[in-house]
């Protein structure tokens, strides 16, 4: 396939690629597909904001809900400072295929607001929340569209959405947004859960190969919610974490990596460069370094026709959202890599989600194990029906996951009838 490298690298570019490809292999009915290709509403706002320095600033945002056929829309909240529509559009079809690879009753959307949390004051970081919070007020709901976290959001960020949108409504609403405190009608085992999926889809995917978690080498690339739960998981669960890439430097120790201190010391140290328990590795070499599994846990584009060529890895888990482009895909699958799809590879966050939305609107709250014995089953059962549908229609694991998920969201609107 030639495509321009600015074309393999727009996310919405490569949703559409494997969009249009899983349509054509479903033989989607034409009207279908025009209806699911692009999002049912996008939303632009721009949010006035009072500096500490009492200077004004106003901050775009987005929030695109691209399907609500299956339930209200679902999806996190992105800060970043390179954050545009075309990239929200894609997180937002992703979290649709997700929800549906999954099988929870949500359709999917994504916001984003352009920003560098990293340089803004929590007092900032509040005032932008509430006001883009405040922007949404009818587009957001429990029976509308749940926000949770994403990259350069958290727990604070989501209380201080729920806050804002219980103030507008004269009463605490917790069912609003997810991946919230605790106390606040959080989930126990939230904060873990897309972790925890990876560490399932990957045992799920070592019995498929017959390969067993004992020797079988790892290595993350992104260390924060995603990638540092993960690491933590499987390393507790007898794999070995033989490398770490993040944005800042990476680390490698071909005898394992103990991940318990190397969390302890990024708390610490707020980096994981200069760990005493292994080397320093160039970040980008990580990633085509001999393992068995490589968890691209960060973001977009990490994997493409630059380097998919050289990967080594027998298994790639996708943590992040769209860390393949479509190019890459074909690469890996001329070299029979056993790809994990991010639709299903990182599905725990947002099916934990699902619980806390559950549990916040029946005002009961489940034990950790519960939460866990829970998402494992969704996700063993998602993982099976993915595998089984590439096996029966000789198509490889991506494909499956978006033809298994567009059938799902096509039959509900044929269900539903069009109100057209
Ligand atoms: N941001 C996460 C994702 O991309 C979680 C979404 C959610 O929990 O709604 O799946």
């Amino acid at each position: 396939m030639s495509i321009t490298i600015d074309k393999e690298l727009n996310p919405w570019e490569a949703q559409a690629a494997r969009f249009d490809f899983a349509a054509q292999k479903l033989k989607l009915d034409d009207g279908l597909w025009k209806i699911l290709r692009y999002p049912t509403r996008e939303i632009i706002v721009h949010l006035p904001v009072a500096m500490d320095d009492g200077r004004l600033e106003v901050f775009t945002g987005f929030r695109v809900q691209h399907s609500i056929a299956r339930g209200p829309g679902k999806g996190g909240v992105r800060y970043a400072p390179d954050v545009n529509l075309d990239e929200v559009r894609a997180l937002a079809s992703w979290m649709t295929w997700k929800c549906a690879v999954v099988n929870i009753p949500f359709g999917g959307a994504k916001g984003g607001v352009i920003c560098d949390p990293k340089k803004l004051s929590q007092t900032e970081l509040e005032k932008i929340t509430r006001r883009y919070t405040a922007e949404l007020i009818e587009f957001i709901g429990p029976e509308k569209d749940v926000p949770a976290p994403d990259m350069g959001t958290n727990e604070q960020t989501m209380a201080w959405m729920m806050d804002t949108f219980s103030m507008h409504m004269r009463q605490t609403v917790t069912a609003v947004v997810t991946g919230k405190p605790l106390n606040i009608g959080g989930s126990r085992g939230r904060r873990e859960a897309t972790g925890r999926g990876v560490l399932i889809v990957c045992d799920e995917a070592l019995k498929r190969l017959g390969m067993q978690r004992e020797g079988t080498r790892v290595i993350v690339q992104g260390f924060g919610n995603v990638g540092s739960n993960a690491a933590q998981l499987m390393h507790e669960a007898g794999y070995k974490v033989i490398g770490i890439a993040e944005y800042d430097g990476g680390l490698f120790n071909k005898n394992g990596i103990d991940i318990n201190k190397l969390v302890e010391y990024k708390q610490r140290n707020g980096t994981v460069v200069g760990f005493p328990g292994a080397e320093a590795a160039d970040p980008k070499e990580l990633l085509t370094t001999e393992c068995e599994i490589l968890a691209p846990c960060a973001t977009e584009n990490v994997i493409t026709s630059k380097n998919a060529d050289k990967i080594k890895a027998k298994i790639i888990a996708e943590g992040a959202n769209g860390p393949t482009t479509s190019v890459a895909d074909e690469i890996l699958q001329d070299k029979k890599v056993f790809i994990i799809p991010d639709i299903l590879a990182n599905a725990g966050g947002v099916t934990a989600s699902y619980f806390e939305w559950v549990q916040d609107r029946q005002g009961y709250f489940w034990k950790e194990s519960v939460v866990n014995e829970q998402l494992e089953n969704i996700l063993v059962d998602s993982f099976d029906a993915v595998v089984q549908y590439a096996e029966t229609h000789n198509v490889n694991n991506r494909i499956a996951a978006y033809m298994l998920a567009i059938d799902r969201v096509a039959f509900t609107i044929k269900q539903r009838g069009v109100y057209a």
